[in-house]
């Protein structure tokens, strides 16, 4: 991922082919275009309009995403539409449990062989799904899994959708071990850079908040796209009309140690994303989530702590903790238990609202910085494919 990718901010449509006519972008899906557009793409196929909200209404409304089942469209238009518009995006690979089935993680191939996860977590109040933006990330932060395989391809906007509309029907079947069976928050913090694939993304969250048929009808507050800090991006946002929460993972509070930790801090500086995040604050009467992982001896010193809270002291932010999360050949460990509460209680002091992130999904790899979308699974080369269960080892909260 260049720079210069990353501020493109309109995609090319999907499905379009390439100049040897072979389609490589994923194909077009009804959750990549608005209702109008499902309009026009079903009228262009000789079908009434209506039977765009029809299709729309099985979709977003009853969360039902094979054709076979939307029987009150008549076969042969049936046929005609789900080829046009409901082809298979995501197809399970692999799907993974704990937590006594309240954390789930799913392994999809999508149409091209590239890999993707995602993670559905119920908790007693409310049920999330963590969604990727991108197959891979070309952000390179040396202390996160999909980082050290490069970016694949940004997905579409319906392919992120999709993960959504999976994860939502899969809540709506009671499938969630007495948690709410209602799917309420998405988190972009998934595999990918958010904002690296912005135009996709930004369509994304119009689609999950835009009222049944259009959209899922999710609330915009409920919403997290978190981004490495690309500050374009970011304002582009701010002026995007979307009351979505921004998380900024900041991670260090001086450039030095951001420059490794973080390599586009290379590229923006620490002072100039958290003025775009203020921004983005001020503009949307949001606060900021400042994310953090605590990396033993790298960046939980006291003193970084308090130029934290300097830097944070007064302004619309709240910061989460995120206890390193164990990655393959990375040679960071987390943060001793009393340097986090040290750490924690240094950002309270200075007025700064702070919270500690569960280690949700640890077991199945599918916690922050551990998606790496491998086939095989990490420490059980012969145990690939379908596979359900939790390793022995329990997350420490
Ligand atoms: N690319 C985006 C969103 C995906 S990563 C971003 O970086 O913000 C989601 C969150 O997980 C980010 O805050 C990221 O810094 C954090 N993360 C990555 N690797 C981690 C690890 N090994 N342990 C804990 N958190 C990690
Ligand atoms: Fe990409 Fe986020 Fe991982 Fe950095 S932390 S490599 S931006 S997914």
């Amino acid at each position: 991922m260049t720079m210069q990718q990353a501020l493109v901010l309109t995609p090319a449509p999907a499905g379009a082919a390439d100049p040897d006519g072979r389609t490589r972008r994923p194909p077009r899906h009804l959750a990549d275009l608005d209702l109008a557009g499902r309009r026009r793409a079903v009228a262009a196929l000789g079908e009434r309009e209506f039977r765009a909200t029809q299709l729309s209404h099985h979709y977003f409304g009853r969360l039902v995403r094979d054709p076979a089942s939307m029987t009150d469209v008549p076969g042969a238009a049936r046929e005609r539409l789900a080829g046009a518009l409901l082809p298979t995006l995501l197809t399970p690979v692999r799907e993974q449990a704990c937590d006594g089935g309240a954390t789930r993680k799913t392994l999809w191939r999508l149409h091209d062989g590239a890999l993707v996860e995602s993670v559905l977590m119920g908790y007693p109040d409310r049920v999330t799904a963590c969604v990727s933006s991108q197959a891979g990330c070309g952000m390179g932060c040396p202390f996160c899994a999909t980082g050290q395989a490069g970016l694949t391809r940004n997905l579409s906007t319906a392919e992120i959708v999709d993960q959504v509309v999976w994860f939502a029907g899969l809540a709506a079947r009671g499938d969630m071990s007495g948690r709410p069976d209602r799917l309420s928050h998405v988190v972009f913090m998934g595999m990918g850079e958010p904002l690296a694939n912005y135009a996709r993304v930004v369509e994304a969250v119009r689609r999950l908040t835009a009222p049944a048929p259009e959209g899922l009808g999710l609330s915009q507050r409920h919403i997290t796209v978190s981004t490495v800090g690309i500050v374009p991006a970011m304002r582009h946002l701010a002026e995007a009309d979307l009351a979505v929460t921004l998380a900024l993972s900041l991670h260090a509070p001086d450039d030095d140690l951001r420059d490794e930790l973080v390599p586009v801090n290379q590229r923006w500086k620490v002072a100039e994303v958290l003025e775009a995040a203020w921004d983005y604050a001020a503009r949307t009467g949001r606060r900021v989530s400042i994310e953090y992982a605590l990396i033993k001896d790298v960046n939980d010193q006291g003193w970084r702590a308090d130029l934290l809270g300097r830097l944070l002291a007064s302004r619309r932010a709240h910061v989460n903790l995120i206890p390193l999360n164990p990655t393959p050949g990375s040679r960071w460990d987390a943060s001793d238990k009393a340097v986090e509460r040290e750490f924690a209680r240094r950002l309270r002091a200075a007025g700064v609202p702070t919270t500690v992130r569960d280690t949700r999904g640890r077991e199945i790899d599918g916690a922050c910085g551990q998606l790496a979308a491998s086939e095989v699974e990490r420490g059980s080369a012969n145990d690939h494919l379908v596979r359900s269960g939790c390793r022995g080892r329990k997350a420490e909260q």
